[in-house]
């Protein structure tokens, strides 16, 4: 028996990175998992990778700032597995660029995947939610929140998450449900990965120069932001909510 045995768990853009490190981590500890994404062929690779571990995984193209998707893909979820224990909004995009240059589909693409998805996501979820009187919403904020050259739209929307957990668990503590949120700092993904090939640099150079103001002195790994994640969607963590821990490996605000 793990620690979500007979739960179940939501994850969206869990095909790959950090999503992908949270629904190994949840599914190793017992839990049933469904991962959203856009990302097809992430997807079949990684129903492939959880049915080769014997490991329960539903994979569901569906795209966050769809509502129709969203709905269609939680009640097959739901249908699957019967309920919809936890909801982790991890889905996300980065369309970086220097205030002068952004133009309004970069601001409005980043706005919409993190905010209005993370939105129709936990609303769909809190239908089954507060029914079972019971949940766990967990959102993936960013160290960007608290500011980051090039990127006013993505930081603008992860401190928007903030914002957003903090009334969520406002509104939802009386049904059982925890809202909160996780904020990674630098994690070695394909997200990180394409930062490096858009400033010119090799990825081993940009883990590099990360490191040096990381105290703990190494990167972040998928499966860092996976075990914070796991402390807030445990059933004895109903104490705590309306949080933003800061994984970064030292002290941020
Ligand atoms: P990633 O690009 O590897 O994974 C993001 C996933 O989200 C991808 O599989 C992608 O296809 C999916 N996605 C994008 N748009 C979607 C949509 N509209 N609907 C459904 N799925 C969609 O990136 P990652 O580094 O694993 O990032 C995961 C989350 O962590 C993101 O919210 C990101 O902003 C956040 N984050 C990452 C870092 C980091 O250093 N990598 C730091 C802080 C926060």
């Amino acid at each position: 028996m793990g620690v979500f045995t007979g739960r179940s768990v939501f994850i969206t853009g869990g095909s790959r990175g950090i999503g992908r490190g949270i629904a190994k981590r949840l599914a190793d500890d017992g839990a049933k998992v469904a991962i959203i994404d856009v990302n097809e062929e992430a997807l079949q690779e990684a129903k492939a990778y959880f049915l080769e571990n014997n490991q329960e995984i539903l994979a569901i193209a569906a795209d966050v700032t769809d509502r129709t998707q969203v709905e269609v893909a939680m009640k097959e979820a739901h249908d699957a597995f019967g309920s919809i224990d936890v909801l982790v909004n991890n889905a996300g995009v980065i369309r970086d660029n220097m205030l002068f240059k952004m133009d309004d589909t970069d601001w409005e693409t980043v706005m919409n995947v993190h905010l209005k998805g993370a939105f129709v996501a936990s609303q769909t979820a809190q239908g089954y939610m507060v029914k079972q009187k019971y949940g766990r919403i967990i959102n993936i904020s960013s160290t960007s929140a608290l500011g980051n050259r090039g990127q006013a739209n993505y930081a603008t929307a992860k401190a928007g998450l903030q914002g957003f957990t903090k009334t969520l668990a406002i509104e939802l503590g009386k049904f059982g449900i925890t809202v909160n949120a996780v904020a990674p700092g630098f994690i070695e993904t394909d997200m990180t990965k394409a930062t490096a090939a858009r400033i010119g640099i090799s990825f081993e150079d940009l883990v590099e120069g990360s490191v040096a103001s990381i105290p703990v002195a190494r990167s972040g790994k998928p499966e860092d932001i996976a075990n914070a994640v796991a402390f807030f969607a445990d059933e004895r963590s109903s104490f705590v909510s309306g949080q933003v821990i800061y994984v970064a490996g030292g002290p941020k605000a």
